[in-house]
């Protein structure tokens, strides 16, 4: 009769310690979840203790024990910081090329008015006043 060791077989992923959303990964539960994955105990922020598929910890599905403020992945941004017009730098480059600021306006959707001024804080080296 072979003795059930651990090795050499993948060890479960460490997740102990590791925050998921709201929750705090105490450490491995036992059973399996039903996808097969194993288990395990988190804290919630709320301070309710739960038991935690380790995939769906691992893919954003759970970021909670089910209280309020925590449902889904919030929405990333995508890439570029959030001060950056995403147009602006089109819109300098139309205006190196010597287009007017109601022919670029036209072409990025904005007014003229909103052209200069994104147009202005990239000249004044991004600072805003
Ligand atoms: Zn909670």
């Amino acid at each position: 009769m072979a003795r059930r060791t651990r090795g050499p077989g993948r060890p479960p992923l460490e997740m102990k310690g590791r925050r998921f959303g709201a929750l705090t990964v105490l450490g491995l539960a036992r059973g399996r979840g039903t996808s097969g994955c194993l288990l395990w105990r988190c804290r919630c922020d709320c301070g309710k203790k739960t038991t935690e598929d380790g995939r769906k910890l691992r893919t954003g599905k759970v970021l909670s024990c089910g209280c309020t403020g925590h449902r889904g992945p919030a929405p990333r941004p995508r890439g570029r910081p959030r001060q950056v017009v995403p147009w602006a730098d089109e819109a300098a480059r139309m205006r190196s090329e010597g287009m007017t600021l109601a022919e670029i306006g036209t072409l990025v959707g904005r007014s003229r008015e909103r052209v200069r001024q994104v147009l202005a804080d990239r000249a004044s080296g991004g600072k805003v006043k």
